[in-house]
């Protein structure tokens, strides 16, 4: 069903009610990607987007981040490349750079509209909330532009997340930055004091380092980037140490003051204890939370847990049969390339298809120096799991591509099980850690066991070696390490 039509009980000037298939709320790469996949499988497609297209991803985090990664990288890389008779000392312009970044942006969210277009789906800019079961109102954004009805047999929720605020840390663009505030300064602020050593405040911190800001980053945890395994972030907490960047662990951030053009911002250890930091300003990245609160979810008979998120099974249904919630408002991993995973599944399962997300293959990366690439379960995972843990680890300073470029920090490790030799997950540190993940990622889709990795000639001199060096390596075979 699709086409609009005037409602005679509740029009009012320019209402109009009009009926979809699928409604999907928001177009981040949850909500994007289920319209354009419900579209190629025929059905009627509305997409509702208040802000702009592409979401957090494209406008405000994944690609705004790592465009300025890569380009800090250029800079840095020029900078320190004495090693390899390269003197160089480039200027940066930040301004330039942000626009540099924002042309990257553009491109791609341009592409998301041609594309939703392309697949029939019907674009409509505005903000919606649910009305009944089976209906929700649009809002459209300005004055006077009035509003409209949406009628659905499905609808997919995928209105993402936005940041937690630290109590008493207001966001205000100019003491407290947002990481969406951090990634459009235009100039390098001199310094910075960093609240959360998590995935932002890590990208973050190596890129507003390597611009010359001096970085102090407060966490409140012993170490950086929770969830990963120490031998894995000691390689980039201690990259980032020499870097300069300055750490702070067991503080958390309770209260910030003025302190003249700039910032102090005070923290607690466990005991109480209370230390302060000076910078010109503060970037608070502790955390995201579900954009669940404006929907009036209870009108389509559903419930957010207490974080915010609605629980859905591996179909990406919530507990509301015709509701479906992807990405960021599912919860954990908040990442881009799960929402994607989840946005497809659920458009599929609202066509009839037998789609379902098997979790256990989808991979994460954090995106500092050098590079983090994880996927699947680690060797005590597994043990918890049930299965004797095989594992296999090929350090990077073995590898030719690595040293070639200068960046031979790091290990690639597999994770098999010893019976039947399946590879059941891989942590990866070192350059291209997050290209190189993707290798055991189809490893553990296709339920590939070590030898079929070990077999595989992979082209020399390259990083992939190292995937094939250390599944050879957990077989007690590899050529170029010794065997454990
Ligand atoms: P979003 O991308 O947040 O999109 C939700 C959309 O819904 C928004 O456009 C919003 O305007 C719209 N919306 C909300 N409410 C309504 C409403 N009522 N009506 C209409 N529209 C509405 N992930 C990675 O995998 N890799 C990375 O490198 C990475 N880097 C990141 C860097 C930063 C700085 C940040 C902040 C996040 C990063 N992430 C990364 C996380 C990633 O951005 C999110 O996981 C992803 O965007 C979630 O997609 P989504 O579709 O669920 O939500
Ligand atoms: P995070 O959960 O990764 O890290 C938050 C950190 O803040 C944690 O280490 C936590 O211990 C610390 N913290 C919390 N309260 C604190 C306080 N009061 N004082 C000091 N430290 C405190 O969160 P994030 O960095 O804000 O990122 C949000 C989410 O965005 C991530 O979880 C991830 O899902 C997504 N993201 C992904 C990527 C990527 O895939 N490369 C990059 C950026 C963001």
């Amino acid at each position: 069903m699709h086409g609009a039509r005037e409602d005679s009980d509740t029009m009012v000037v320019g209402d109009v009610t009009t009926g979809t298939d699928v409604l999907v709320i928001g177009a981040g790469p949850g909500g994007y990607v289920a319209a354009i996949r419900a579209g190629q499988l025929d059905l009627d497609v509305t997409l509702v987007e208040k802000d702009a297209y592409g979401g957090t991803c494209l406008n405000y985090g994944c690609i705004p981040s790592k465009a300025l990664v890569s380009a800090t990288d250029i800079a840095h890389d020029a900078r320190t490349a004495e090693e390899m008779g390269i003197y160089a000392d480039p200027a940066v312009d930040l301004q330039g750079m942000v626009e540099w970044k924002d042309g990257v942006v553009d491109q791609l969210t341009g592409g998301v509209e041609k594309l939703c277009t392309a697949n029939g789906v019907e674009l409509v800019e505005g903000r919606a909330e649910f009305a009944d079961e089976h209906t929700a109102r649009v809002v459209h954004g300005g004055d006077g532009q009035g509003s409209e009805t949406v009628e659905f047999e499905h609808a997919v929720v995928s209105t993402g997340s936005r940041p937690v605020e630290v109590p008493g840390f207001e966001f205000d663009g100019e003491h407290v930055l947002s990481s969406r505030d951090a990634l459009a300064l235009e100039s390098v602020p001199e310094s910075m004091v960093v609240v959360g050593g998590g995935y932002i405040g890590m990208e973050l911190s190596t890129v507003f380092q390597k611009l010359g800001c001096d970085v102090t980053v407060v966490e409140m945890l012993a170490d950086i980037l929770p969830g990963y395994e120490d031998d894995v972030t000691r390689v980039v907490r201690e990259r980032a140490e020499q870097l300069g960047i300055d750490f702070h662990f067991g503080q958390s951030a309770s209260e910030w003051e003025e302190a003249g053009e700039g910032v102090t911002v005070l923290t607690e250890d466990e005991d109480g204890e209370v230390a302060e930091f000076g910078a010109e300003t503060c970037l608070v990245a502790v955390g995201r939370r579900p954009v669940t609160d404006t929907l009036n979810l209870e009108a389509v008979g559903l419930e957010p847990d207490e974080d915010g998120c609605l629980a859905t099974d591996e179909q990406a249904r919530t507990e509301v049969d015709h509701v479906f919630a992807v990405g960021d408002v599912a919860g954990e991993p908040m990442l881009a390339h799960t929402a994607s995973a989840e946005g497809e599944v659920a458009a599929e399962v609202a066509a009839g298809e037998p789609a379902g997300l098997d979790y256990q293959a989808v991979p994460a990366a954090v995106f500092t120096d050098p590079e983090i690439g994880t996927v699947g379960m680690t060797a005590e995972e597994a043990s918890e799991a049930g299965f004797d843990p095989l594992v296999g680890q090929f350090p990077l300073r073995a590898n030719g591509r690595a040293l070639t470029v200068g960046e031979s920090e790091g290990f690639v490790r597999v994770v098999a099980d010893a019976d039947g030799e399946f590879v059941l997950g891989a942590q990866v540190v070192g350059p291209e850690a997050s290209e190189l993940v993707a290798e055991f990622g189809l490893a553990i889709e296709m339920g590939a066991q070590l030898g079929d990795v070990a077999a595989t000639v992979h082209t020399h001199p390259t990083l992939s070696e190292a995937v094939r060096e250390a599944c050879a390596n957990a077989l007690g075979r590899a050529i170029r390490t010794l065997n454990r």
